[in-house]
């Protein structure tokens, strides 16, 4: 099946335009050679190399086609290869890309490549851009980003507990982290240390700082790539035990990482909400196509009533998240303050995700839970993003605490911005 996108009456012709060319890379590259070019993921024991080399073959005809179209690495400045999308129109490519599981990278969007290079674009030094950013731009180099911490709350990053103390001009940096995404292939790692006073107030999120680490230096320990799901994965724990690097790889001023760390998930949390609306909307057309041709107890999936309601719920879910994130995404382009905004998307998007997937499974019956359909795949990642990036309660108490300070017994929230 294909993804309908016709213009949208409200936006600007090059969003339009931007939407158009990206469906049509979608609808006539992707989908239809889909099953092939992850087929060595989906299905790896029945997979020969013959198989393989053809996914790779179709992998890099579709990228040359993404560069032909001007749609390449859309999260980068013009400057640095990318496509200098401002940052509503790259929101809205993201809902047509993610119609096709995987397709970003494709697009040259590789977590967590792209967040560490848009990091680098804003925090890094020309001599640091030209040693990480390049190489990894070019697809020279790999990445990983290194907050987490399997004995401090990853939820509370004021909480961390790996340090880095100076030594003449050497940070040392002792610490044990885990989900590091990409840990296997990392060339190197952008590592959330506690810089600032040990001992004093460690409450405050001014203690961080970012640094970058080559993987290939000693006391770099990559223990292992977690089992995720009941697989193997790359999300590595790790144990940085007397590392050293020069002073020069501290990214931004000393105490800036949490803020870096803010403005990498802030953008990205938007992202992750178009991606999903993509998801949805591919699964709900998977649910109405089984619907409209699945014949069960004398009649079709359609004409039952717990059907019409699974497509209704599904139709209320994905617009509500679709209108919500495009709001926020909207204050975020004006540079009006979204944060409100952006918790509250992050904890009903996946959510209504989750629902709208959920449905779909069912309506399908066995095939839901199967490799031949994405749903199986769309279930899993929209059940992490519940926790990932900040789990649903932390949002909630963000947005409870800016509503409770901007209001009072006299004025009331304003829902019109
Ligand atoms: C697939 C995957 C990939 C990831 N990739 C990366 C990566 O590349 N780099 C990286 O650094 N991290 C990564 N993470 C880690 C992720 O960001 C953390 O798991 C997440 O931030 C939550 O931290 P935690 O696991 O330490 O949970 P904790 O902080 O221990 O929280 C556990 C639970 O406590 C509850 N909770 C928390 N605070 C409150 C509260 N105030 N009130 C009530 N309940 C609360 C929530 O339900 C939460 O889920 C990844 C995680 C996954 C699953």
């Amino acid at each position: 099946m294909r993804m309908k996108v016709e213009p949208v009456p409200a936006l600007s012709d090059s969003v339009n335009e931007i939407r158009a060319l990206t469906a049509k890379i979608v609808n006539d590259e992707i989908l239809p050679n889909e099953n092939m070019i992850w087929a060595s993921r989906i299905d790896g024991n029945t997979v020969t190399e013959s198989d393989r080399q053809e996914a790779r073959r179709i992998r890099a005809s579709i990228k040359e086609k993404v560069k032909q179209a001007g749609l390449w690495a859309p999260h980068l400045p013009e400057e640095y290869g990318g496509v200098g999308l401002t940052f509503l129109e790259h929101a809205y490519m993201n809902e047509v890309l993610a119609y096709a599981m995987g397709a970003a990278s494709l697009f040259g969007v590789v977590a967590p490549n792209s967040g560490n290079q848009s990091i680098l674009v804003k925090y890094g030094t020309p001599e640091q851009k030209e040693k990480w950013l390049i190489p990894l731009i070019e697809g020279k180099m790999e990445s990983g980003f290194s907050m987490t911490e399997p004995d401090s709350a990853g939820s509370d990053p004021r909480s961390l507990k790996t340090t880095a103390t100076r030594d003449g001009d050497e940070w040392v940096i002792n610490g044990h982290k885990w989900f590091t995404s990409n840990g296997l292939a990392a060339d190197f790692l952008i590592v959330m240390c506690r810089t600032e006073d040990p001992d004093g107030d460690t409450a405050s999120t001014t203690r961080m700082t970012q640094i970058i680490v080559p993987t290939d230096i000693p006391g770099v320990n990559i223990i292992r790539g977690l089992n995720v799901w009941g697989r193997r994965s790359d999300h590595c724990e790790i144990i940085y035990d007397d590392v050293r690097v020069p002073v020069d790889n501290q990214l931004g001023r000393r105490g800036s990482g949490h803020q870096a760390a803010q403005d990498r998930l802030g953008a990205g949390r938007v992202y992750h909400c178009m991606n999903s609306i993509g998801q949805m909307w591919r699964a709900f057309d998977l649910m109405v196509a089984r619907a409209r041709s699945r014949e069960v107890h004398g009649g079709l999936l359609q004409s039952k009533q717990f059907v019409q309601g699974f497509i209704a719920d599904s139709y209320i879910d994905i617009q509500a998240a679709r209108l919500m994130t495009i709001h926020c995404a909207e204050k975020m382009e004006s540079g009006a303050d979204a944060r409100t905004d952006i918790s509250a998307i992050k904890v009903f998007v996946p959510a209504a995700y989750q629902r709208v997937v959920d449905r779909a499974i069912q309506v399908w019956g066995g095939a839901g839970v199967t490799g031949d359909l994405p749903l199986a795949g769309m279930y899993l990642g929209a059940r992490t993003l519940r926790l990932a990036d900040g789990p649903d309660e932390v949002h909630k108490i963000l947005i409870a605490k800016n509503i409770l300070a901007r209001t009072s017994e006299e004025v009331g929230w304003d829902f019109g911005n």
